[in-house]
């Protein structure tokens, strides 16, 4: 399912809104520009933002009377099966009633919302309230065969016939099916091809493709994680990477973590491809932007060396964070205003005289830099001796960015000038940001700087 958005008319909604986010985090509060002040995203129409966010599939969950979101899609209802989840929630949050999407999860994400609202779910789905069951909508891993049959035998139930279940599957034995010995309706479960009828619904259990995510949580805690990244954590059955980068994913990881202190990113890449290949929903968990010195690229490294023909079959998605560089530049100014370039000091995975001739091309060409992995431990000189090269090509003013933590506890943003660098000033949590030639600070009233790189050449 796509990250849900709370749409809301007013900013009387905005309590009951952040109460849904809290037991859905992936969501986003959309609210009517100039009546709500403090929400995620702002609209301006709310008919056009509602049957743009349903043609794109978002499940959407509507603070405001039932008639007014029921007017606004009433061109677009053609097709049960693709339609998302539509819910409507009182603004005063004492009733939760799903109207469109029972084939695609709307009940359950109804009661999800009516608990985090202390309240129920008006559900009106028949079969789901009898039966606990939306026989048309099978869990993943099954499909039904017959599913033109499913709306007539679902009233046969209603009316009182019984069912005689062949073969077997957990989540029909389950449910509150009526099942008897000798029932007047079968359900076969096989994986042989069986013809379905009126009064007899077919599954067949599918081979389920199994599913990579690579994402970026951004460099600190959650407001610089995107909705999507969120809905993916949520999703997944596993979670894999470094202890630290599960840790800041929180409440996320519960019961999903295969945590690994392994140095070799091509190992987590491929543990990661060999869990997904087993049909389990997978997500490689980076800090920042996971295809910025990070896991993507260690994942596609595998995939394009080991040729294994499981993993080509692998739904895989890559979804984008917030980088160290950006958040370092938008706490000062706007260092990295015209064109940048980011280089890797540490030379575990590259010579260190490629990255030294690196440095003195991106001097040569004036591009400002960022500078990631500068200093750690054993990283003790590679530092310094960056700052000689650029010494060769930039003023000994050029101001230098040295961020910490960004987004974390005991986050430190410092300008100093190039000519004071020294590798003491970083670490492994520090990102660098180098001026170009054209890079400018302005006074601000506390004493602080702030740092731009202008767009404009003169002349
Ligand atoms: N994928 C990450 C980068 C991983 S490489 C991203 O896009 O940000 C690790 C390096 O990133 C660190 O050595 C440091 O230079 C930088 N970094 C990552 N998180 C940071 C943070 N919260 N604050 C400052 N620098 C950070």
């Amino acid at each position: 399912m796509r990250p849900p958005v709370v749409i809301i008319l007013g900013e009387t909604s905005v309590a009951i809104a952040r109460q849904i986010q809290a037991a859905l985090p992936a969501a986003t509060i959309y609210g009517l520009a100039g009546r709500t002040q403090s929400v995620d995203v702002p609209y301006a129409n709310f008919g056009d933002t509602v049957r743009e966010l349903f043609s794109k599939g978002t499940p959407i969950i509507g603070i405001c009377a039932a008639g007014i979101l029921i007017r606004s899609l009433a061109t677009l209802l053609t097709d049960k099966r693709a339609e998302p989840p539509v819910i409507v929630v009182a603004d005063d949050g004492s009733a939760v009633v799903p109207l469109l999407g029972g084939l695609t999860g709307a009940n359950e994400l109804a009661t999800t919302i009516a608990r985090a609202l202390d309240t129920n779910a008006a559900i009106t789905a028949t079969g789901q309230l009898r039966f606990n069951i939306v026989l048309e909508a099978p869990p993943r891993g099954y499909r039904l065969v017959n599913p033109e049959h499913a709306k007539a035998f679902t009233s046969d139930l209603i009316s009182g016939a019984t069912v005689r279940l062949l073969g077997d599957a957990s989540w029909l034995s389950q449910s509150n099916l009526p099942f008897t010995t000798d029932g007047t309706h079968t359900i076969e479960v096989s994986d042989r091809p069986v013809a379905g009828s009126a009064t007899h619904l077919v599954y067949q259990p599918v081979v389920v493709p199994g599913k990579l995510a690579i994402v970026g949580t951004g460099p600190g805690a959650a407001e610089w994680m995107s909705p999507e990244v969120k809905a993916m954590l949520q999703a997944a059955t596993d979670l894999v990477g470094y202890k630290t980068y599960l840790d800041l994913v929180g409440a996320f990881a519960q019961g999903k973590r295969h945590e690994s202190d392994n140095r070799v990113e091509l190992d987590r890449a491929r543990q990661a491809l060999e869990l997904a290949a087993e049909g389990r929903s997978v997500v490689v968990v980076s800090s920042g932007d996971p295809g910025i010195y990070a896991m993507a690229a260690a994942v596609f490294e595998v995939i394009d060396r080991e040729a294994n023909p499981a993993w080509q079959q692998l739904e895989i998605h890559v979804a984008p964070g917030i980088s160290a560089m950006q958040a370092a530049a938008a706490a000062i100014g706007a260092p990295l205003g015209h064109d940048f370039c980011a280089i890797s000091l540490s030379d575990i995975l590259k010579p260190w005289s490629v990255i030294e001739e690196r440095i003195a091309l991106a001097a040569q060409a004036d591009f400002a830099m960022a500078f990631y992995n500068p200093v750690s431990k054993q990283r003790t000189w590679q530092l310094d001796k960056a700052k000689e090269i650029l010494m060769k090509w930039r003023s000994p003013a050029t101001p230098v960015v040295l961020a910490r933590n960004l987004g974390r506890s005991g986050q430190s943003v410092q300008v100093i000038a190039l000519d004071q660098l020294t590798a003491a000033h970083a670490d492994m949590r520090t990102v660098l940001l180098i001026g170009s030639s054209k890079t400018r600070t302005i006074a601000r009233a506390d004493g602080n700087v702030w740092v731009y790189t202008p767009r404009h050449y003169e002349g």
